[in-house]
């Protein structure tokens, strides 16, 4: 009898129930893209080589976990531990990526000699081309002709800030006319050009990295990668912080900037490659010896903000919403956690907009 009445009143709430269904599908906006052909990378890192100087935030060696010099032996052994994991036979697309320092930074003869241990495998066939990642002061004519005759297709530029004073305050050790002057070498000699931003840096605002993104996108690189600033210890930022001459930025500002950054990208169709830092064992949540907006799921925090902005937009479109007592937001079943939000994030900022008298269901 008491079950009876129990599921007699459910059905009369239903029936009273005044639900508002919204559908949101935030393809574009999130920049999500069809899978493109099957693509691998074998990564060589060699931390701090190449590089003569000492931007306030790095520390190459924590950030790679290696510490100790790469030699050749260590490349033909990393390229052949990582071909004896992929199915060869559907001849995916490989490239070796030498990440890290600074690689047109090393000797020329160190260069060759890297370049050398992957060039039998480029010509077998079995690895596809070279990407390496430099400094834009350390791009010349001469450089750009060497890396051609290795094969070497993709060039990623440190970019940062394209304000001369955050790259001054930063000890970037280049200015944004070094950036301009190698993104236009680069393209010319008509390599594909990888651009990476920083969010964070000391002296930078809001304002200075639109402005720097939008600069960098001027330039035409066909690929971005975005980074919040992380303190490490035993840099140079962690004493400025220590000091009280450098504050980090809260997790919410940083997500809000790069979601800046991130949306001026996708309006002008440049690739987002990464958002935030690779978590490892090092870089992570649990580091003490890591301060800033640290987070395992940098990237799922920005499009789930991107997708919060989304939902406001369509609800915000439907007059007299408080009259509903239940919004179903319909989302596509690939935006179903960035509309949840990390720990329901957004479904709590919707229900705190609604003042709890609406309950909010995501649906897939
Ligand atoms: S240029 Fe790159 S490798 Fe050199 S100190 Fe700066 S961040 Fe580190």
């Amino acid at each position: 009898m008491e079950k009876q009445k129990k599921k007699q009143n459910k059905k009369q709430q239903k029936k009273h129930l005044k639900v508002y269904k919204a559908k949101v599908n935030a393809k574009k906006e999130l920049g999500i893209k069809k899978k493109k052909e099957k693509k691998y990378t074998i990564p060589i890192f060699i931390p701090h080589r190449g590089c003569n100087n000492n931007c306030v935030f790095c520390n190459q060696r924590r950030i790679s976990g290696e510490t100790k010099n790469v030699s050749i032996e260590d490349v033909k052994k990393k390229i052949d531990e990582y071909l004896s994991y992929y199915d060869l036979g559907a001849k995916p697309l490989v490239e070796v990526a030498f990440f890290g320092g600074s690689f047109t930074g090393l000797d020329i003869k160190e260069q060759q000699a890297y370049l050398e241990v992957v060039k039998p495998y480029i010509i077998n066939k079995v690895i596809s081309h070279i990407r390496i990642s430099t400094r834009p002061d350390y791009i010349d004519d001469e450089i750009l002709k060497l890396l051609k005759i290795y094969n070497v297709k993709v060039i990623e530029l440190g970019v940062q800030s394209m304000d001369n004073t955050v790259l001054e305050r930063s000890k970037r050790g280049h200015t944004k006319e070094d950036v301009v002057n190698s993104s236009i070498l680069i393209k010319k000699h008509s390599f594909k050009l990888g651009h990476q931003i920083m969010v964070g840096l000391p002296g930078s605002s809001i304002e200075t990295e639109r402005e720097s993104i939008r600069e960098s996108i001027f330039l035409k690189p066909d690929y971005m990668r975005i980074y919040p600033v992380y303190v490490l210890k035993n840099s140079e930022l962690w004493s400025m912080h220590e000091k009280g001459e450098y504050k980090e930025l809260s997790l919410d500002e940083a997500v809000i900037r790069t979601k800046r950054i991130y949306q001026e990208c996708i309006k002008n169709k440049v690739e987002v490659i990464r958002v935030g830092l690779q978590t490892t064992e090092e870089i992570s949540e649990n580091n003490k010896e890591i301060k800033g907006p640290v987070s395992d799921n940098y990237k799922e925090r920005v499009l789930s903000s991107i997708m919060l902005d989304n939902i406001i937009k369509k609800l915000s479109k439907k007059k007299n919403i408080e009259k509903f007592n239940q919004i179903q937001i319909l989302v596509p079943k690939q935006q179903m956690n960035y509309a949840v939000g990390n720990n329901r994030e957004n479904i709590n900022k919707l229900k705190e907009k609604y003042k709890e008298k609406i309950s909010i269901k995501v649906i897939p």
